[in-house]
């Protein structure tokens, strides 16, 4: 099962069942979800003041040390990566990888998916000798993409600045700041074990 389906699955879910899951995540994955949420704080380290403490993450910055680029395309699914071969490169330029993601999703789905995507290429889940990796993935590796994504779009550090330094706990306010999905925040929220802060 891919998390793609998970995470359509889950976009109609209450945020009650959704905690049942993350819950299962983090006791059953939790090398995983830490590994995910390690990497993306080490990104975020090495490309600095830039991005730090501002919201809503730009996510190109993110692309530009990837080297990769965002297309959008009429797809079934919401979105995967492949690898440039070295004779589209000419057309391409710099882009290593190139992340096609759905058009006809909504934009905070594709900023998740983006992020996700990026996570594959920080965690080195793609393989560089393919001529094209299409994402299809290993549950483990979703798990670590995942986090990645989540620690990305709505870093820690900046969401308990947020609650604590701004008094924003609303998740609904505090995921339109972020241009993510309520799903995100929340999982950041039990991440960092600031349940009794928000308000749902
Ligand atoms: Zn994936």
């Amino acid at each position: 099962m891919s998390i793609e389906k998970i995470g359509e699955t889950l976009f109609n879910n209450s945020l009650e069942d959704f905690k049942e899951y993350i819950k299962k995540i983090f006791s059953n994955y939790k090398k995983q979800v830490w590994k995910g949420v390690l990497i993306a704080r080490k990104v975020r380290k090495i490309l600095g003041n830039r991005i730090i403490s501002s919201y809503p993450i730009d996510l190109d910055v993110y692309l530009k040390k990837a080297k990769a680029e965002v297309i959008y395309l009429d797809i079934i699914n919401s979105g995967y990566t492949i690898n440039i071969p070295q004779f589209y490169k000419d057309f391409f330029s710099e882009t290593e990888y190139l992340i096609c993601v759905n058009r006809n999703e909504p934009k905070t789905r594709n900023r998740f998916v983006i992020a996700h995507e990026l996570g594959h290429i920080f965690l080195k889940h793609l393989n560089p000798t393919n001529k094209f990796y299409i994402n299809t993935a290993k549950w483990k590796y979703e798990i670590e993409a995942n986090s990645f994504a989540g620690e990305t779009l709505v870093p820690t550090s900046v969401l308990k600045n947020l609650i604590y330094t701004k008094k924003v706990t609303s998740i609904e306010h505090l995921s339109q700041l972020f241009e993510v999905s309520i799903y995100v925040v929340y999982y950041q929220v039990i991440l960092a074990n600031l349940e009794s802060d928000v308000k749902l």
